[in-house]
């Protein structure tokens, strides 16, 4: 059987950041392996985001003038992508966006962005630095080692109920402060990983498919999709 999921890229024409799209080329190389057909539509300024249309949200990362942009925007979007995600859409956001989904982000020149509101970190800033350099975490409740690339100058803080996507081992992570990178809110991903993370974490690519396959097709049997062993880098 070949499963059919269509993918929303969030402002795909502005939020790319380190050649965040990346992610879609490995989705899709991934998906491929899983019987996966994937349908991705950019859903921009202007666009309509219809919940039930969608079954999994790639949201790049991007400048503090692209985000300016895309925060306004975004507000028009703000029930709908509640509810996508309150239903367990599974969404991967990076850095920018990762920022957006949460409560708001204050700019490097001081001014405050509303993100979307549907998670509930928020992202402060670093006096004149940026935390820049690899990054290694590891999730603790899978056990999984995430390799990556961080560029920011926010500080971003969790909230009670999320969760890390892992601790850092090497590099700064969140905020430099709790040894937090990343999140875990229902079946939504945030990470400050350029590189793009998928193409260097094919575990999370398969985690976030595998997730949006068993929301769309409850019933079906995904154990050969399950059993795909993947390889240590795309
Ligand atoms: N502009 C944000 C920051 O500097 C996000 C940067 C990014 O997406 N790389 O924190």
């Amino acid at each position: 059987m070949t499963y059919d999921l269509n993918v929303a890229h969030l402002y795909g024409d502005l939020m790319n950041t380190y050649g965040d799209v990346g992610n879609i080329l490995a989705l899709n190389y991934y998906a491929k392996q899983m019987d996966v057909n994937l349908n991705v539509q950019v859903v921009s300024l202007g666009d309509d985001f219809n919940a039930a249309d969608y079954d999994l949200a790639f949201f790049g990362g991007g400048q503090d003038f692209e985000q300016e942009i895309v925060s306004q925007d975004i507000q028009d979007k703000k029930q709908a992508l509640t509810d996508f995600i309150e239903d367990g859409g599974p969404i991967l956001a990076i850095c920018g966006g990762y920022q957006l989904l949460g409560q708001y982000y204050i700019g490097a020149n001081g001014e405050r962005l509303e993100g979307v509101g549907a998670l509930s970190h928020y992202t402060t800033k670093q006096e004149d630095h940026r935390f820049i350099g690899d990054i290694v975490i590891k999730n603790q409740e899978t056990g999984v080692t995430y390799h990556g690339f961080e560029n920011h100058q926010g500080l971003t803080w969790l909230g009670e109920d999320e969760r890390p996507l892992g601790n850092v081992e090497e590099g700064h992570g969140n905020n430099g402060e709790d040894g937090s990178e990343g999140v875990i809110y229902k079946h939504v991903y945030g990470s400050y990983f350029h590189g793009p993370i998928l193409t260097r974490n094919p575990e999370l690519a398969k985690r976030i498919l595998l997730d949006a396959l068993k929301r769309k097709y409850p019933n079906a049997d995904l154990s050969s999709q399950e059993a795909l062993e993947t390889p240590a880098t795309f």
